[in-house]
């Protein structure tokens, strides 16, 4: 065969390779939002109706994209239905108001169990000790692409939007985190004074947390935050979102390094939490 004319072929697939895809994103985030996939938003998230209208119309075209992306699939016998994608969408894509990188690249597959699942691990404790155990688990973030979920736990996370504690902002937090390629508890920022600054203010915050769980004592964010930075961003995020009021009282220098990052107040909507 002519060399040209294989060039020219070669040519070709690459550019519908590349092509097809995008147009098949386009098409689908052009598509107009299903009245039903509404009815969802408004019966199982919380704060939704709250949400200003431009954040809503925002919310929506990231919820088609996330659900064109992102591939779901049911375990322990569950059937993924279209309330479960779109339950899991919104709260997923709340954490990505505003912001215009890509929609959890690495991310492909969310495997969700009617409740909590069971998982064999291997822990290293303080002394050096390797244990092995089996624990019931709400949710896990993977970073070779995967977040598990327990979708009873789900749900009360998204119909409960002010309690601080949210499994779906807890897991898409580490996988903002992931994105550096370590979950560290730094996320990727613009520059390197921003990194300054949320060092800054996430360690203080967390040593505080840290000593506070040891203590006993009562504090904002979940006691759960002080296992390691990691832990301790994802938890500020769920607190972030669901009782912004009283962090930005109270742990106000951590408040606006994560308005910043999110490039949200969440005080906007949630009215008095
Ligand atoms: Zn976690």
């Amino acid at each position: 065969m002519n060399p040209w004319l294989i060039l020219f072929l070669v040519i070709v697939v690459i550019v519908l390779a590349l092509w097809i895809p995008r147009y098949r994103l386009r098409r689908a985030v052009a598509a107009p939002f299903p009245e039903e996939w509404v009815h969802i938003l408004d019966r199982n998230i919380g704060v939704y109706p709250n949400l200003p209208k431009p954040l809503r119309l925002q919310l929506r075209v990231l919820i088609k994209q996330f659900l064109h992306q992102k591939h779901f699939s049911g375990a322990g016998g569950l059937e993924v239905t279209d309330e479960m994608r779109v339950t899991i969408a919104a709260q997923a894509c709340m954490l990505q108001l505003n912001r215009h990188g890509g929609l959890y690249p690495r991310l492909k597959y969310i495997i969700l169990y009617p409740s909590a699942f069971v998982v064999t691990r291997s822990e290293v404790d303080g002394s050096g000790v390797v244990s092995h155990g089996r624990k019931g688990m709400l949710g896990e973030s993977w970073q070779n692409g995967k977040v598990i979920l327990a979708w009873d736990n789900v749900m009360h996370g998204a119909r409960n939007f002010v309690d601080g504690s949210n499994v779906v902002l807890h897991e898409f937090a580490h996988q903002l985190d992931s994105e550096t390629g370590s979950t560290d508890g730094a996320p990727l920022l613009a520059g390197k004074s921003s990194y300054r600054s949320w060092a800054s203010a996430l360690s203080g915050e967390f040593e505080e947390l840290q000593k506070d769980a040891r203590f006993g004592r009562r504090s904002l964010m979940d006691h759960y935050g002080a296992t390691n930075p990691a832990e301790f961003f994802a938890v500020t995020t769920e607190t972030f979102f669901e009782k912004p009021r009283r962090m930005a009282k109270h742990h106000k220098e951590l408040f606006d390094v994560l308005k910043s990052y999110y490039r949200i107040d969440p005080r906007d909507w949630q009215e008095s939490s």
